[in-house]
């Protein structure tokens, strides 16, 4: 058998690779004109534990430290979330590419978001583990950021019970239909640890703050929330 390398090499000599957002022939799976759309999130004037942008709900521009309206009015179990930029324009299709289409050869782009916001937030904390909302594409994504930017990655995040499609659901409904729907593997892993949990996309972040809660109860220490991409 050819040594992989070689094999992505020859295939990609072949069939060059094409950008998954404007198909154009590109030496990557995101060409530089569609990657430049792509617009990062500022730390600056965003919620210190949620990182909602205050821009964007109205608020005047304010400085860090400060915290929204939804995290005043509820109990968080996370220390901090931030996504890479808003769920929108290249990164909703490129998002929907990877987590439908399955199209797993773009895990290197989307490790590459997720890194440049742990480079930013979360490398000078000393995080124990990364682990996933469970998932097929989240779990390809998680163990592929983790195996490139050598962070000890488990998988200790379990499903049992089925939810209805957050999709149609409201904030309420979302928290409701949520509960007790994971729970912990080994649920000693995570005492006295900082735990690095990745998703796709924050919605109205329903699904991360019931694992944040587990996790929490599990006697984790800090737990930072990290996603490609937020909706609201
Ligand atoms: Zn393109
Ligand atoms: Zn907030």
């Amino acid at each position: 058998m050819l040594d992989k390398s070689i094999t992505d090499f020859l295939k990609d000599t072949i069939i060059p690779p094409v950008c998954c957002v404007c198909g154009r022939i590109s030496p990557d799976y995101l060409c530089s004109r569609c990657a430049s759309e792509i617009l990062p999130l500022s730390n600056a004037g965003c919620c210190k534990y949620c990182g909602r942008p205050f821009t964007d709900t109205g608020h005047d521009l304010k400085g860090t430290g400060e915290t929204c309206s939804f995290c005043k009015a509820e109990e968080y179990n996370f220390t901090a979330h931030r996504s890479f930029t808003l769920y929108r324009g290249n990164m909703k299709k490129i998002i929907v590419k990877f987590k439908y289409g399955k199209i797993y050869n773009l895990k290197n782009i989307l490790a590459g978001f997720l890194h440049s916001v742990y480079r930013d937030f979360f490398s000078m904390e000393d995080i124990d583990y990364v682990d996933t909302v469970p998932g097929e594409h989240t779990a390809v994504l998680t163990e592929y950021f983790a195996m490139k930017y050598r962070i000890p990655f488990i998988q200790n995040i379990l499903r049992i019970k089925k939810t209805e499609r957050q999709g149609k659901l409201g904030m309420d409904e979302r928290k409701v239909n949520i509960l007790n729907c994971f729970k912990l593997r080994d649920c000693l892993a995570y005492r006295n640890k900082n735990i690095l949990l990745i998703d796709d996309v924050w919605t109205t972040g329903s699904t991360l703050k019931e694992i944040s809660r587990i996790i929490n109860r599990a006697g984790s220490k800090k737990i930072f929330l990290l996603t490609l991409a937020r909706g609201a």
